[in-house]
């Protein structure tokens, strides 16, 4: 009974991921944090396909809300195990450095970087006890080249790949492996208001990706065929940065 934990799975790039998995043949734990109608739609989905799906609704910046959720969900299910981890919840309150308000500025670190950090210590302590996992963060273009106008979100990103970085050689002797995915301009919710036609030309490949290209490159990363990397930043953007 092997499990994925996807946050943010309901909708967009965790979606697609949550789909993928549930293809590899991984029970899914959905999390995401309001949108119940797009989470339910997304656990139909999952469901047709045969796999366990739990929803899992919480929001990954309260602490006290994490361990409660992820807790239960160990203790009440100890034949069970989450062996993969994709950490997938993340928003954009972008501005320029001057008009970023205290609010915006704290809401998306504590989404991405505490996020990170109140999910994965639960998960990845039980995969050391099994002595294997993988863990997948979703990063961006952003935390690894930094965007004006996204100060906040290249903060929250870039401080997510050092502690990938950080996480893998803390790890990776009991057989867990850490590694990031740093989407570029992808066709999601999160980037209904950046149009295609006005930004395509800065992406080498002319076009935006689709979630399901981002899901592929997590994919390689559950699957055996990447087992001897950790540590890495796999840019999937259409060559728009190397
Ligand atoms: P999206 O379409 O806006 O979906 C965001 C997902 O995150 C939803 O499932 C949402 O849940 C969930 N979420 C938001 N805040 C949360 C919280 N506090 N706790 C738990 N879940 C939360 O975004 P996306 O474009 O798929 O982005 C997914 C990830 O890829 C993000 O980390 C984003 O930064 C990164 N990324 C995206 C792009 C892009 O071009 N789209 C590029 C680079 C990186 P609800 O449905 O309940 O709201």
């Amino acid at each position: 009974m092997e499990y994925a934990l996807v946050t943010g799975g309901s909708r967009g790039i965790g979606k697609a991921i949550c789909l993928r998995l549930a293809d590899m043949g991984y029970n899914i734990i959905l999390n995401y944090t309001s949108n119940d109608v797009e989470a339910n739609k997304t656990k139909d989905l999952l469901t047709a396909k045969g796999v366990d799906v739990v929803l899992m609704k919480f929001d990954v910046s309260s602490t006290e809300e994490s361990d409660k959720f992820i807790e239960t969900w160990i203790n009440d299910n100890k034949d069970k195990s989450i062996s993969v981890l994709v950490n997938n919840a993340g928003i954009r309150k972008d501005n320029i450095m001057v008009f970023i308000q205290p609010e915006d500025w704290k809401r998306v670190i504590d989404i991405t970087v505490d996020g990170f950090y109140n999910v994965t210590r639960h998960i990845v302590k039980s995969m050391l006890t099994k002595r294997k996992g993988r863990v997948v963060n979703i990063v961006s273009l952003s935390g690894l080249k930094g965007m004006p106008g996204q100060t906040s979100y290249s903060a929250a990103k870039g401080a997510v790949i050092a502690a990938t970085k950080a996480l893998a050689q803390e790890v990776g002797k009991r057989g867990i492996t850490v590694n990031a995915v740093a989407p570029g301009f992808i066709k999601t919710d999160m980037t209904e208001d950046i149009k295609e036609d006005d930004y395509k030309f800065m992406v080498p490949m002319n076009r935006f990706g689709e979630p399901e290209e981002v899901a592929g490159v997590v994919a390689f990363l559950v699957s055996k065929d990447s087992s001897y990397v950790t540590g890495q930043v796999i840019s999937v953007n259409g060559g728009l940065y190397s």
